[in-house]
């Protein structure tokens, strides 16, 4: 796909969070991306980009879309791949009257 294409939806696999003109992923998965890759993914649209601005040769042109594809995919392959968010970090422990910790997984009471 090139840096032009409009999605509608989040790019991350089975994701079907709608998302605004310019994005590329839903907030959720945007987040989840390791910041390396976010700003390597940028980095390669904004350059890719330039090729309809910018002259150059056909070689560079072609350079740059296949450097901002190679970004986009490590994103959705991290997403594919990665853990899901660990479930340590999606826990809250209250506290019950009593005194008791109550666990919450994903927002449901443990
Ligand atoms: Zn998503």
């Amino acid at each position: 796909m090139s840096a032009r294409t409009y999605h509608v939806h989040c790019a991350a696999e089975g994701c079907t969070s709608r998302i605004g003109k310019g994005q590329l992923f839903c907030k959720d998965h945007y987040f989840a991306l390791p910041r390396p890759l976010r700003d390597d993914l940028w980095t390669a649209w904004r350059r890719a980009m330039e090729v309809y601005r910018v002259n150059m040769t056909r070689d560079e042109q072609n350079r740059r879309n296949r450097a901002y594809q190679d970004a986009f995919r490590a994103c959705t392959e991290h997403l594919r791949t990665a853990r899901r968010t660990d479930a340590a970090a999606m826990s809250t422990v209250a506290m019950a009257a009593n005194g008791d910790a109550v666990r919450f997984v994903e927002g449901r009471r443990m």
